[in-house]
């Protein structure tokens, strides 16, 4: 978490809500009593308040909050935007940052009096932070909607908890070795100095394709406000 967290909830309570968001996905049954095979730590807060991805330094993937202004596109009806880093080759994620719209948008994490429920928009969140894109199923957490006043995003369905359990098969219990620090080192701060060289050894970029050096790609998922309440009405609870 960016240490700040927001003047609508603390750090520890926003830390409490996306470690509990988190672990629905890494608690999530695949069968057998079997769970998806990834692990997320919290290395504790962090000084920069912003999204980055430093090629030639150390990196946070960081969880903030913008209470002042909403940086990008569509602020009156953005809920939260996470931008994951990755390798187009491999699949694996080199960053992942995750910004909510504390701006424009009114949270709320009670079940009463629900507005844009934190742990909803979180869990939804932390989907993409763990590199899963929307789902066309209308039921499911990672469908790009919300509709104000649900809380129904907070638990996954059926479409979601397939989609994290084929992302990450179960397997073999995670290795001690498996380590959690960010690519080229954890960085509290924002543009730290460079110590080493950039990803990749060329650099080619086919004509159109914003494609860097090393063949890292962007993806940005914004949690959009709902405008039809046809995802509710055909939402079933089991
Ligand atoms: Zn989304």
């Amino acid at each position: 978490m960016q240490k700040d967290a927001s003047v609508q909830i603390d750090l520890d309570d926003a830390t409490q809500i996306f470690v509990d968001s988190f672990k629905k996905w890494t608690d999530a049954d695949c069968g057998d009593g079997k769970h998806p095979r990834i692990k997320v730590v919290n290395l504790g807060p962090v000084e920069c308040k912003a999204h980055e991805y430093n090629k030639k330094a150390g990196n946070a993937n960081v969880i903030l909050f913008h209470d002042d202004v909403w940086p990008h596109a569509g602020a009156g009806s953005t809920l939260a935007l996470t931008t994951v880093t990755y390798n187009v080759d491999t699949g694996e994620i080199y960053d992942a940052d995750m910004e909510l719209n504390g701006a424009n948008v009114e949270f709320t994490t009670g079940i009463d009096n629900v507005l844009y429920d934190l742990p909803s928009i979180a869990t939804h969140e932390t989907g993409h932070f763990l590199g899963l894109s929307h789902s066309a199923d209308g039921t499911a957490t990672m469908f790009a909607d919300y509709m104000p006043g649900s809380t129904e995003l907070g638990s996954l369905e059926n479409d979601d908890i397939e989609g994290i359990c084929a992302a990450y098969p179960p397997g073999d219990p995670i290795p001690a070795s498996c380590d959690p620090t960010p690519r080229r080192g954890f960085e509290s701060q924002c543009n730290p100095p460079e110590i080493t060289p950039e990803d990749g050894s060329c650099c080619t970029t086919a004509p159109g394709a914003p494609r860097s050096a090393g063949g890292s790609a962007l993806a940005a998922l914004a949690l959009a406000l709902g405008l039809a309440a046809k995802r509710r009405a055909e939402r079933t609870r089991p």
